[in-house]
């Protein structure tokens, strides 16, 4: 399925998928389609993300 304007996110390509999570329009190069996220979203989503908790490992 296609989508018809500009990646929200460069805004300047035209946007190929639509974010499954947030709407966001998005290019081949800011869709995971593997997720169905923009990129937007997969850097929130991301799995390593053990950074969203406070730094209790920093020195
Ligand atoms: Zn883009
Ligand atoms: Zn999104």
């Amino acid at each position: 399925m296609s989508v018809s304007g500009l990646c929200q996110i460069c805004e300047s390509r035209p946007a190929q998928e639509r974010c499954d999570n947030c709407g966001t329009l998005a290019c081949m190069e800011h869709y995971e389609r593997g997720m169905g996220l923009c990129a937007d979203c997969v850097a929130r989503a991301d799995p390593g993300r053990d950074s969203d908790d406070v730094d209790v490992h920093r020195f």
